[in-house]
């Protein structure tokens, strides 16, 4: 879309002007206009809000449209305290790599609370990985243990490197470790270390367990990968890649011995790691916290150094909505906002 007679860069106009103007933010512009810091805060301010009452995900449509394989649904809701009404639509299409694009497509689109009257669409790739890593750093700040010095990753895909970037923030991280099911893939992850100047090893499922402090699990499993028995006490773990219904990366064992904190428990007991030990009798949902308790200081979090705490990290539509909320703002300021008559 070019800048040209109808369409105008979003910053000329003034906020009365604005009235029945429609802003995009394209998906090339956001890398530049979102970092990890934003997205932290805006994460960690809708949980909080969640949390409070202020803030009401809604129920989330995914469906298999029966066409190239794809599955496509919403995800939506309002956030009262930071006014982000909308929704974010996408899914996943496996024959995207062969024509050079992502496999996951996702826009956000925000709407006047006052109006209804849609405000943005913005480009919701970027986001989704930026609010993913978001979410497992905020579970690192709030509950593991100060003295963590070992960050475990399994997975290497393309969420991993944006989680471990976003993880090492949190924590006064020595070493990183990694497994991954495609061993060649942790490359990936050796480079990114490699620029930001911390050790990185390759290791066992069992060496993982036994060495890390906080462990990120960020792949696409259907089969539980991490037992019970591999994790040491005071682990914490932020629990990302399951996020539909049947996919698991941890036992269910290791979710029943665990303190459990989610972003929400509606979603962990369906579609989250947590659905597993539901299922199986092991676990009953008043064990799960959503950890915007924590963010609020209505819940004390971890309470003891032995404790293994357990993020299960299920993706609310909130967390789209709080960063497409901040790209907005942030792409009005800087030009990148293209603005017109709707
Ligand atoms: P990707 O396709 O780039 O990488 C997939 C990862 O899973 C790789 O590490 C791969 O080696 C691993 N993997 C594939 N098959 C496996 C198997 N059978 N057993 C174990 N590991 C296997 O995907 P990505 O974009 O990095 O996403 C990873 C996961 O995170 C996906 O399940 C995705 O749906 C999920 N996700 C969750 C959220 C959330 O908010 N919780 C957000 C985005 C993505």
């Amino acid at each position: 879309m070019k800048c040209c007679g109808r369409f105008r860069h979003a910053e000329k106009l003034t906020k009365s002007q604005r009235k029945n103007k429609m802003i995009v933010v394209p998906e090339k512009v956001i890398p530049n206009l979102i970092d990890r810091h934003v997205a932290f805060n805006a994460v960690e301010k809708v949980f909080a809000a969640m949390s409070n009452g202020e803030a009401c995900n809604f129920p989330v449509i995914r469906e298999d449209i029966g066409y190239a394989d794809a599955l496509y649904g919403f995800k939506s809701g309002f956030d009262k305290a930071g006014m982000a009404l909308g929704l974010k639509s996408g899914g996943y299409w496996p024959g995207n790599e062969a024509r050079g694009l992502s496999n996951h497509q996702s826009t956000v689109f925000l709407f006047d609370a006052d109006t209804g009257q849609v405000k943005a669409m913005v480009g919701g790739n970027y986001l989704t990985a930026v609010r993913t890593a978001a979410a497992s750093s905020v579970s690192i700040k709030h509950l593991a243990r100060e003295n963590s010095k070992v960050l475990g990753m399994i997975g290497a895909g393309h969420q991993s490197v944006f989680q471990l970037r976003s993880a090492v923030e949190q924590r006064n991280f020595e070493r990183i470790i990694g497994w991954n099911y495609h061993p060649e893939m942790l490359s990936r992850l050796e480079d990114v270390c490699a620029e930001i100047g911390l050790a990185f090893e390759s290791v066992t499922l069992d060496e993982l367990g036994a060495q890390a402090d906080v462990i990120i699990s960020i792949t696409s499993s259907f089969a539980p990968i991490l037992k019970a028995a591999q994790v040491k006490a005071g682990t914490h773990l932020a629990c990302m890649g399951t996020d539909t219904k049947g996919k698991q990366e941890v036992e269910a064992e290791l979710i029943a011995d665990a303190t459990l904190f989610t972003d929400q428990i509606a979603q962990a007991i369906t579609i989250g790691e947590c659905q597993h030990a539901i299922a199986d009798g092991s676990l009953t949902e008043d064990r799960i916290t959503e950890i915007g308790a924590v963010i609020n200081g209505t819940h004390s979090g971890r309470t003891s150094a032995d404790e293994i705490t357990l993020f299960d990290g299920t993706g609310v539509g909130l967390q789209d909505l709080a960063v497409a909320t901040a790209a907005v703002e942030l792409a009005l300021k800087s030009g990148d906002a293209i603005e017109f008559d709707f």
